[in-house]
């Protein structure tokens, strides 16, 4: 049979995909089907597969998720732009399937095996430059992600990935720690944006609601029409959350999330604010902003944080950054062109050929003691 618990994921064993891929064990499990690592007999390679639960539903999106792969596969056919690569699709008793490059931890999981330290400034500046080339040229494609957030990038160097046993996979997570956050002295980490799955064209959006809760946007969750822009707001979370360890806006619901970002960015324009429709669920008729208590009895207030004092000692020129891809206005937010030419980024690539001293003269100190957890992995939808 290959029905589990939850009905429509395929039930991975000691299995024959397709004729042609053997199981050697599950990699992730995700909200639209699970990842196994397996062994092509065709070409002898080892790949991912990914196989999509067989509801309508994920279906059709994951319809897209080929559509969108294709394209991207045909745009960087150089390898260059940080983007996961996918090799084959085809549909296997009632799942569609795809195969991918292998590739190594999720950031999440890569956070949590230096128990969520968080990394030094020079790494978030170098995966913060790669994620921006993708970004990049997914905003010429027309192409939004959706869903960008730790567990959808991923190292490239799969040695130290520690898969999962087949008969665990639902189970608790068990990966070696594989990375010293006080420390990089490595060779450059090399990261790829992956899960196209939630992706869209600008001019085919077919949900309104999109990305995972931490890492939404203000317009999607006021109700506005998104564009691009919605991706480096997820991307200025992200990166919060790789120098610190922790989740930068872990809202428990919608209403927490919006509360969450206006403790630290106090009120948004009401000008934005109109614009969406949902707006009576967050503001009463005066307009005033409704305060929710969170499960811990937590009232978060407007404008009570501010993004320094979780960024102690960090560069000003990374606050910079992060300030302008937290930009409220969709339309004010910067692009990941600009973000390019912002000179935090700019700083690493005139110094990208003289990494080796750079990295030794201007380590930073990593910011630990932020206390925070991560009460729900909040997938979309
Ligand atoms: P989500 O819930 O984020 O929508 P999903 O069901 O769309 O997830 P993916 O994000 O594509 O699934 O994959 C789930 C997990 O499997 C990833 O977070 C990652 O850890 C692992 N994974 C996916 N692709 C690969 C790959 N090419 N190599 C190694 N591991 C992978
Ligand atoms: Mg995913
Ligand atoms: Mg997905």
């Amino acid at each position: 049979g290959y029905d589990d618990t939850r009905g429509d994921y395929y039930l991975i064993q000691n299995d024959h995909i397709h004729y042609r891929y053997e199981i050697l064990c599950v990699l992730g499990k995700g909200s639209f089907g699970q990842v196994a690592k397996c062994l092509d007999h065709k070409t002898n390679r080892i790949v991912a597969l990914k196989i999509i639960r067989n509801k309508k539903r994920f279906e059709k999106q994951g319809m897209v998720e080929v559509k969108v792969l294709d394209k991207l596969r045909k745009e960087d056919e150089d390898d260059k732009y940080n983007l996961v690569h996918m090799l084959d699709y085809f549909q296997f008793r009632g799942h569609l399937c795809f195969t991918f490059e292998l590739l190594g931890n999720n950031l999440y999981e890569w956070l949590k095996s230096g128990g969520f330290r968080g990394v030094n400034l020079e790494v978030c500046r170098n995966f913060s430059a790669q994620m921006l080339h993708c970004l990049n040229l997914l905003k010429e494609v027309k192409i939004i992600h959706c869903d960008l957030k730790p567990e959808n990038v991923l190292l490239c160097d799969v040695a130290n990935k520690q898969p999962q046993s087949k008969d665990t996979h639902r189970g608790e997570r068990g990966y070696s720690a594989t990375h010293n956050p006080s420390d990089f002295d490595g060779p450059e980490y090399k990261i790829k944006i992956i899960d196209f799955g939630s992706s869209c064209y600008e001019s085919e959006k077919i949900y309104t609601y999109v990305q995972s809760r931490f890492y939404r946007s203000p317009e999607v969750i006021l109700g506005i029409s998104y564009s691009s822009a919605i991706d480096m707001w997820s991307l200025g979370c992200i990166l919060v959350e790789l120098y610190t360890g922790y989740p930068l806006f872990p809202g428990e619901n919608e209403h927490e999330q919006l509360l969450c970002i206006m403790e630290i960015f106090g009120l948004p324009s009401m000008n934005l604010v109109d614009r969406g429709t949902r707006k009576k669920t967050y503001f009463d008729s005066n307009g005033t902003v409704k305060l929710v208590v969170n499960s811990k009895g937590k009232k978060r207030k407007p404008g009570s944080k501010s993004l320094s004092s979780i960024l102690k000692n960090c560069d000003p020129l990374f606050i910079d950054f992060i300030e302008k891809c937290l930009e409220w206005d969709p339309e004010k937010r910067m692009t990941p062109l600009g973000a390019l030419r912002h000179d935090w980024i700019k700083e690493y690539h005139s110094n990208k050929y003289m990494q080796q001293q750079f990295f030794s003269e201007k380590k930073m100190p990593t910011s630990a003691n932020f206390v925070s957890y991560r009460e729900s992995k909040g997938s979309f939808p």
